[in-house]
């Protein structure tokens, strides 16, 4: 089963695909995820993206597609994979409907108004370690800037100030929102209200995915 996660930046994506990985049984793919792993390894990728990604903007379409094609081809992923953070343009959810052994079974479009977006992200902290999100404001660790989940140390990402946050609400306006219309023509989309405590989209979201089955 492959799934995609959509959705404006802050929307929770990340942390209820971590949350539908364990329960599918198939892994989040976060191309966003994947290019902060390169920059901490100082790859020659990781250095080209570091600057575009700061800023707020998208990477380029062929790094994107590069990254998703080894990436599927992974024994992990052969039954599946819930995508988060990608397609985030018309041209990566075209290559992606063209890769051979992927069927786009389901989008899951989380949505937040936009006025929830700058204080989620700006309130926001992620796990050096686990990747585990947590908010400053909404979820706080019990101990600041320790990962309840593992004892890593959490951060604030550099693309998370108010900046880059407006810079991403325009990228995901101009180039992704597109995609809304595009996956709704194909009769996939679910739309589902991203707006409440965690575990309650969680269960909007388990709620939707039965529906589809
Ligand atoms: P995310 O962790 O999904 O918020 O992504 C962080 C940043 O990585 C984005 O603001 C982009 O600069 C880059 N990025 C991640 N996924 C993509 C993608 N599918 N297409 C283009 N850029 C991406």
């Amino acid at each position: 089963m492959f799934l995609v996660m959509l959705g404006a930046p802050g929307a929770g994506k990340g942390t209820q695909a971590k949350y539908l990985q364990a329960d599918l049984g198939i892994p989040q793919v976060s191309t966003g995820d994947m290019l902060r792993a390169a920059r901490k390894e100082g790859t020659e990728l990781g250095e080209r993206v570091q600057a575009v990604m700061d800023a707020g903007q998208l990477v380029s379409d062929e790094i994107i597609l590069d990254l998703i094609r080894h990436r599927v081809a992974q024994p992990d992923a052969s039954n599946g994979a819930i995508f988060d953070g990608f397609p985030r343009t018309l041209a990566q959810a075209e290559a992606l409907g063209a890769l051979d052994g992927v069927e786009i079974s389901g989008v899951l479009l989380i949505d937040v108004p936009d006025d929830f977006i700058v204080d989620r992200l700006s309130g926001r902290r992620t796990c050096r370690q686990c990747g585990t999100m947590s908010h400053v404001s909404y979820a706080p660790t019990s101990v600041e800037g320790v990962c309840d989940v593992c004892g890593g140390e959490t951060y604030q990402r550099a693309d998370d100030n108010e900046e880059s946050i407006r810079k991403r609400m325009v990228e995901y306006r101009e180039k992704t929102e597109p995609l809304v219309k595009y996956y709704s023509e194909k009769g996939v989309l679910r739309k589902i209200d991203g707006v409440g405590e965690v575990a309650d989209v969680t269960s909007r979201l388990r709620a939707a995915l039965e529906q589809r089955s």
